[in-house]
């Protein structure tokens, strides 16, 4: 069976579904096309899912600017949709004097990034604010939040088929070729069949490099290697100790083991950094050692045996555990000069927060139909 169509999307996790609605809504014919059995099967249903602020980003970045303005987007959508979450807030607590500096760097650094809503607390006000906290001094982020991812993705489907596109599961891109005339497309799955299409947008997270490597006719020079850092997350059986969201200073792969809380007001903690060669979502009991550790840090009171494991996520990373972090690559034709393609690599944090953005700047790159 072959069936031409002008727009694939790959990969039905939070940014292709955002991807699809934002093409489908430009007026494009739009598929989208997921190997797995349904939406957000992938990391989009592994994250802590914060609406981040856009802090701790390079000034300049696509993260720094699409966190800003996606989290404004975002904001703005749940309220349109009624998707459901809560604008908590969050400290960002330092325990020690050179914390405090690193704290002193993020106001700064947030505050060129467009966050300008950061306030510095010292021990007493944070406390004021959360009593169980220990540290020297907090940031105060009051533009952070929760929103249930799902319900999210949810509705980016509804209202992508309500423009017209349409989503097949169950379906993998196998292989892709591209010519003058555009790309054909082998799909795999029950009813393997080919697809043509002009348009062809790479939204696979952590098999994006996979998939990129497998188009005939982009050069290899262009797919970066994937690296996977595993995150796991503990659960806390007893009530929530904070009412914020409570992170420390951020570690060089992660945010650092960080208290969230779900829209039900349940606690969690998590994720840790863990480099590994393949994906494996089993969260191992006995990493639980270091999140009592690290957590006392800020929260001495942490009871024994009061964490359980929870779930994990695992960031599709571009850069290894030396190197420094990589910033959103998105791959469009005037970087590849592959017409009609975009590849998206490296959507780690704050990707659940930029979807919209993002979703805006693939539309933006594939220009005008
Ligand atoms: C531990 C962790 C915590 C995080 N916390 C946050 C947070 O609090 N806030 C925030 O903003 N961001 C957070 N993120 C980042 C956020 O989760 C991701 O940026 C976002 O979910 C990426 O979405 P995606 O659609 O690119 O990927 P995914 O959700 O993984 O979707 C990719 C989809 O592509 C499909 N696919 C793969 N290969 C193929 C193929 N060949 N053919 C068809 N389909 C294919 C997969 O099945 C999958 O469904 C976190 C990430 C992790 C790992």
């Amino acid at each position: 069976m072959s069936v031409d169509i002008e727009c694939v999307v790959v990969g039905a996790g939070v940014v292709g579904l955002a991807v699809a609605r934002a093409l489908a809504r430009s007026g494009r014919e739009v598929i989208l096309v997921e190997a797995g059995e349904g939406i957000g099967v992938g990391i989009s249903s592994r994250n802590s899912e914060v609406i981040h602020a856009g802090i701790y980003y390079p000034s300049g970045s696509l993260k720094a600017q699409l966190c800003v303005e996606g989290k404004q987007r975002l904001y703005a959508f749940c309220d349109e949709r009624g998707v459901g979450y809560q604008r908590l807030g969050k400290l960002i607590v330092a325990t020690d004097d050179v914390q405090r500096g690193a704290l002193q760097k993020l106001l700064e650094q947030g505050a060129r990034n467009g966050v300008d809503d950061l306030q510095w607390l010292d021990a007493n006000q944070a406390r004021d604010l959360e009593p169980a906290l220990s540290c020297v001094a907090a940031l105060w982020s009051p533009s952070t939040g929760i929103v249930d991812s799902h319900a999210l993705m949810l509705a980016l489907q509804a209202d992508a088929e309500a423009a017209g596109a349409s989503m097949a599961f169950h379906t993998p891109l196998m292989s892709a070729r591209y010519s003058e005339h555009g790309f054909e497309l082998q799909m795999g799955g029950v009813q393997p069949m080919t697809l043509s299409c002009r348009e062809l947008i790479n939204c696979a997270g952590l098999s994006a490099p996979q998939v990129a490597s497998r188009i005939e006719g982009l050069s290899s020079r262009y797919v970066p290697t994937a690296r996977l850092c595993k995150g796991s997350y503990f659960s806390f059986s007893g009530r929530a100790p904070f009412r914020h969201l409570v992170y420390p200073a951020p570690e060089s792969a992660g945010l650092g083991v960080h208290m969230t809380l779900d829209l039900g007001g349940q606690a969690r903690f998590g994720p840790d950094v863990e480099w590994v060669d393949h994906v494996d979502y089993r969260v191992d009991p006995r990493r639980a050692d270091g999140f009592y550790e690290a957590i006392r840090r800020y929260w001495p009171a942490l009871p024994d045996d009061s964490l359980q494991p929870a779930y994990s996520g695992i960031r599709p990373k571009i850069t290894g555990p030396t190197e420094p972090a990589a910033d959103f690559i998105i791959s469009d034709p005037a970087t590849h000069g592959v017409p009609g393609l975009v590849n998206l690599f490296g959507i780690e944090s704050p990707g659940l927060t930029s979807c919209l953005a993002l979703a805006e700047r693939v539309t933006r790159a594939l220009g005008d139909r």
